[in-house]
């Protein structure tokens, strides 16, 4: 059984790409513990299919901004847009530096596909693995690393903090049923997306937004937290549980959407809310409960090599993608707001940074471009730990001891309440926000 340390320099909450690589880039004599509330490998970043975006020239620069600003509907933060594609070839480096194998053309080049919203190739990817080969090779690196201590089963049930700083955090381990109040000079919440809430979604059921309950019950700025995107092609099924996502990428290489008459009914290589507006739409006129994917327009070599994973999956539900079409629907999958974070993934509490799907920079506006989500987490999760490297200084003991004690323990007793409660919180504030988004709009 590992024995956790009453405190350490850095503690991060998830083992996604974002906690994995703020880690990485933690200098290496500060001790870093990260938590995650089930298997490692329980992460969104784990199932990323499609890939990761790349500047493939300078000279794309402004049209891959441009795609950017219109997928999120020119609200998002042109600063925070900057910097992650002037960023882009740092981190597809860094990776390719960790291990990672993206696919090649034949010269050796890197070879880039496309998805919908972007109006060139310009899309790294590892077959439709992208984020298993992404997050394997981080957590190998992570692990080998003497300073970092990476414990599964471990829930972040609360921070220290004052009204002036966070101090650490409380934690139950789901093993040993231990309540921790862990002690950290600096605390990084990296705890991913919200498709737990939801029932239809393609996120891992254990991702509940519990960071952001925590945040919107201290205090600390969340915006934007009704930006939800809906992704238009998941697999159809009547089973309960997670759901299958068809790579936006398979549209990308040629694949069709059709009817319920296997008519095409739009372009499906717009911008993710616009194709699930259409499928919405279509399923209403012809009182079905999805449509229809037709994979056989891609040369079947391209889907032998880029889509096996897609390829088995429908395989094992029973639909062959080179002889019939297979049946899609849009599902919930990821979240373009969350807690407030500036371009170094500081928030609005000193000493408590946010990196990744919790949170939210303005990278992806009002809806996000394809693949932009695993570069932007990688970018800013190592900006943060930058931030931390440059500006470190050892909390105020004495203030942090008096957080702790002011802590009401009872809270902590009954974690299936805690949590569930945390989930009715984010519910809570995301019709809030809608409401209050109606009211503009009407005024
Ligand atoms: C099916 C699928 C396909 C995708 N494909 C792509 C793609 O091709 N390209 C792309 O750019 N993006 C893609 N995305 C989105 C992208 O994968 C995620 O946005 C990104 O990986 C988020 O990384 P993260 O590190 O922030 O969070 P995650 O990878 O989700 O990690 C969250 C971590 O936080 C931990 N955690 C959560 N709550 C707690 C708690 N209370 N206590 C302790 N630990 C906690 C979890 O256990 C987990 O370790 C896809 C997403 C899905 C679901």
């Amino acid at each position: 059984m590992i024995k956790l340390a009453k405190k350490y320099d850095v503690i991060i909450v998830g083992t996604g790409v974002a906690g994995l690589n703020c880690a990485l880039n933690i200098s290496p004599d500060k001790s870093v513990l990260v938590i995650c509330k089930d298997t490692p490998d329980k992460s969104d970043s784990y199932l990323a299919q499609g890939g990761i975006c790349r500047l493939p020239e300078e000279s794309d620069f402004d049209s891959y901004f441009e795609d950017t600003m219109r997928a999120g509907h020119y609200e998002n933060n042109p600063e925070s847009v900057t910097a992650m594609i002037r960023g882009s070839q740092e981190v597809i480096n860094d990776l390719i530096g960790y291990g990672v194998q993206f696919a090649r053309n034949s010269d050796g080049s890197l070879a880039y596909t496309k998805e919908g919203g972007h109006s060139r190739p310009r899309i790294c990817f590892h077959e439709d693995t992208t984020g298993r080969e992404i997050t394997t090779r981080l957590m190998k690196a992570a692990r080998a690393r003497r300073n970092i201590l990476i414990v599964p089963y471990v829930t972040l049930l609360d921070i220290i903090c004052d009204d002036k700083c966070c101090y650490g955090i409380v934690a139950k381990d789901g093993k040993n049923g231990r309540l921790y109040r862990l002690y950290a000079d600096y605390t990084v919440l990296a705890s991913g997306g919200i498709g737990g809430i939801f029932e239809n979604s393609t996120n891992f059921r254990v991702l509940t937004g519990d960071a952001l309950a925590i945040c919107l019950n201290h205090g600390i700025a969340v915006d934007h937290i009704n930006y939800i995107q809906i992704h238009p092609t998941t697999l159809y099924s009547k089973k309960k549980g997670r759901r299958f996502l068809i790579s936006e990428s398979v549209r990308g290489e040629g694949a069709v959407l059709l009817d319920k008459n296997f008519e095409r009914f739009t372009d499906e290589l717009k911008p993710r809310d616009i194709v699930t507006a259409a499928i919405r739409e279509q399923m209403k006129k012809d009182g079905t409960d999805h449509v229809w994917l037709d994979m056989r327009p891609i040369p079947r070599e391209e889907v032998i090599n880029h889509f096996p994973g897609i390829v088995q999956h429908c395989l094992n539900e029973g639909y062959d993608v080179f002889r019939e079409c297979i049946p899609v629907v849009p599902s919930q999958h990821y979240f373009m707001g969350g807690i407030r974070s500036d371009t170094k993934g500081a928030t609005t509490m000193p000493r408590l940074y946010a990196v990744g799907e919790t949170c939210c920079n303005g990278v992806h506006g009002k809806n996000r471009l394809a693949s932009n989500s695993l570069l932007e987490s990688l970018l800013f999760a190592k900006r943060a730990a930058e931030d931390i490297n440059k500006n470190y200084c050892p909390e105020d003991m004495q203030a942090a001891r008096a957080a702790e004690k002011a802590l009401d323990l009872s809270k902590y007793a009954n974690v299936s309440k805690l949590l569930k409660e945390y989930k009715d919180t984010v519910r809570a504030a995301i019709s809030a926000a809608d409401e209050a988004d109606r009211a503009k709009e009407e005024a």
